[in-house]
């Protein structure tokens, strides 16, 4: 293993591509700066080697979830991932799992998003003929309850990190159970017990060490174990068994 520095001057992108054949596809690429992020090194590969090469980004830095991909076999940020840190002269970069495959590194969250919304993971408020939400301060005791959960960026990650783990059939996806446990404990919606009831099996079916590794890669460090371990004590107190 060599780890990347600037006397080393260029690294090796091995990037998964769709195209004809698939396959990897090997590109050196000049290391101006061991701060320099993975996302740049993919962005000098399409405006210097191979311009139909496919990858998402937005924000650059860490706020949109759009540059997940799977770099050296673990999901991560593209923008976060600075070149120095990684401990391999060739850098992998894969696709995320469990998600198809649109162009090279472009994956198609159609179906991820289209999970959010069948957890229905919309607040329903307590009385839905009023136009005022109750507001909760920054401070209080609700919003504290409900900190942990909030934050998720919708990357995909975690749905990558536990593809090839045994889940329930169609499973929803801890992104999507992470936002039903927020909403369960947020005082203000009223939907709570009735989403979780719908997906209690996939709840029962998902083991903690699932839930623990994509922890590990959520971006946004949501704690999704923990997320996990509370909704299998709110599912048995529904009367399943957790
Ligand atoms: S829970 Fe974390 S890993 Fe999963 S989609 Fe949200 S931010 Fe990404």
């Amino acid at each position: 293993m060599t780890k990347v520095t600037p006397s080393l001057g260029s690294v090796t992108l091995e990037i998964a591509r769709s195209g004809s054949g698939g396959g990897q596809e090997r590109f050196d690429v000049p290391v101006p700066s061991t701060h320099a992020r993975v996302l740049d090194a993919l962005s000098w590969v399409r405006e210097n080697e191979d311009p139909s090469l496919g990858f998402r980004f937005a924000c650059r830095v860490g706020m949109c979830g759009a540059c997940a991909v799977v770099i050296n076999g673990k999901e991560t940020l593209a923008c976060q991932t600075t070149l120095g840190e990684i401990d391999e002269s060739t850098i992998r970069i894969e696709p995320l799992r469990g998600l198809p495959v649109q162009h090279d590194l472009i994956v198609d969250m159609r179906p991820f998003f289209s999970n959010l919304a069948r957890a229905e993971a919309g607040l329903k408020p307590r009385d839905p003929q009023s136009r005022d939400l109750p507001i909760i301060a920054p401070d209080s005791n609700e919003r504290t309850t409900i900190e942990a959960q909030n934050g998720c960026i919708t990357c995909g990650a975690c749905v990558s990190a536990i593809a090839d783990q045994p889940q329930v059939d169609d499973p929803v996806g801890l992104a999507a159970l992470n936002r039903i446990l927020m909403l369960t404990l947020e005082e203000r919606d009223s939907a709570g017990a009735t989403r979780l009831d719908e997906f209690a099996d996939e709840v029962r079916a998902l083991r903690p060490q699932s839930a623990e590794h994509a922890e590990s890669v959520c971006p946004a460090n949501i704690p999704l174990a923990s997320a996990l371990e509370q909704l299998k004590s709110f599912v048995a107190g529904h009367g399943g068994d957790s």
